[in-house]
């Protein structure tokens, strides 16, 4: 039996590498949780993927999981019947850019909309929402080495900016938006930096995608480039604190732990996995501004290029009381996995 002070809790795309965790985290808590995935079909992966951190858990009754899908009507206000709350975390999230931003921008802006508009319509008025760091650090300081706050603003019109960060930024906009002309909906924005950590189940997202391509080792060298990072674990611990502390609401929280460059990341996963061919080297920059002329994926990263972007996590540590996971551990952790993976028949 859920306990008294249990709530139901709508997570949106509940397939996702964040949201396994958060939909694992609140069932721990003694919560109902209704998983949304684009179909319904994915019920028994998402079980399977999050029994390992329920153990000894009376669960099963207390998830189900309903089909919703971003940029279609359909569902969402019967998704919210019975519901006390509403965690937002589906946003697509590709390791290439489209072509045409609005693949991402669409779904993106019009899900957030579409997810606020059905929660008011059925007075579900608690809303966590995931954004990221890229709608904060996708600008230029003042001053070289300044550290971004949640203060910060991501500029779309920058140069360079990715369709993704673009997405993200414009999503977090809409929904601020939204909730000034809704002053009765509680919302509390998780920005999270660059996530790393062991995935739940097989399918995992972009972030574990880059590690796996470091555990490849495909690339001679890497750029340098880098950014904040943080523990999944601690990203999904966010968004249920920020839920139990009313206090968090009208707030974003930019959760890191600290600044890796690209090098760094693949030191910890050769810790991690020594017999494999990781590149640990730095390609100059010079020869990165090269290869921009040729490949546009490589243009996006030029505003990076050996930039050590600092973003604080004060806000989080004090109003959440996070203490951040060492993400370096978190990267060998991922990188462990990606190789029992690989070595299984
Ligand atoms: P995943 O790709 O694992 O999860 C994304 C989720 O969004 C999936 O459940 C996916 O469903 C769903 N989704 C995407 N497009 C649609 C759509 N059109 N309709 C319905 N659902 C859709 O990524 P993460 O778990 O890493 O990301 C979760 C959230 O965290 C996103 O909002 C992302 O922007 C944000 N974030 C992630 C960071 C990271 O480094 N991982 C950093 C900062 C923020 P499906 O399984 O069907 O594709």
């Amino acid at each position: 039996m859920a306990e008294p002070s249990s709530q139901t809790i709508l997570v949106t795309g509940a397939t996702g590498y964040i949201a396994k965790y958060i939909v694992a985290g609140l069932l721990a808590r003694g919560h109902n949780v209704v998983g949304s995935a684009r179909s319904e079909a994915r019920d028994g992966e998402i079980r399977e993927a999050i029994t390992p951190l329920l153990e000894g858990e009376d669960w099963q009754g207390r998830y189900r999981t309903l089909a919703l899908d971003l940029s279609k009507d359909d569902g969402w206000e019967a998704a919210m019947a019975g519901v006390d709350a509403l965690f937002h975390t589906a946003s697509p999230f590709p390791l290439e850019q489209p072509k045409d931003e609005n693949e991402l921008i669409g779904p993106a802006v019009e899900g957030a909309r579409r997810a606020l508009r059905a929660a008011v319509k059925a007075g579900v008025a608690r809303v966590i929402f995931t954004s990221s760091t890229v709608s904060i650090t996708t600008k230029e300081m003042p001053q070289e080495g300044s550290v971004y706050t949640e203060a910060d603003w991501s500029d779309v019109t920058r140069q360079g900016v990715t369709a993704y960060a673009k997405s993200k930024t414009l999503a977090e906009r809409a929904a601020w938006d939204f909730v000034k002309d809704h002053p009765e909906i509680q919302m509390t924005v998780i920005n999270p930096s660059f996530v790393v950590g062991p995935p739940l189940g097989q399918s995992y997202g972009t972030s574990i995608e880059v590690i796996e391509r470091l555990y490849n080792g495909k690339d001679p060298m890497l750029p340098r480039v880098g950014f904040p990072a943080v523990d999944v674990r601690d990203v999904a611990e966010a968004h249920i604190r920020a839920f139990e502390r009313p206090e968090s609401a009208g707030e974003r929280f930019a959760l890191a732990e600290r600044f890796m460059w690209f090098s760094d990341m693949a030191r910890a996963v050769k810790e991690a996995v020594p017999h494999r061919k990781v590149a640990l080297r730095e390609a100059p920059n010079f020869l990165i501004r090269f290869l921009s002329l040729f490949d546009a994926s490589i243009r996006t990263i030029l505003p990076d290029l050996g930039r050590e972007r600092m973003i604080s996590a004060d806000k989080a540590k004090t109003v959440l009381g996070l203490e951040f996971r060492n993400v370096s551990e978190a990267i060998s952790a991922a990188a462990r996995w990606i190789d029992t993976q690989k070595s299984r028949p």
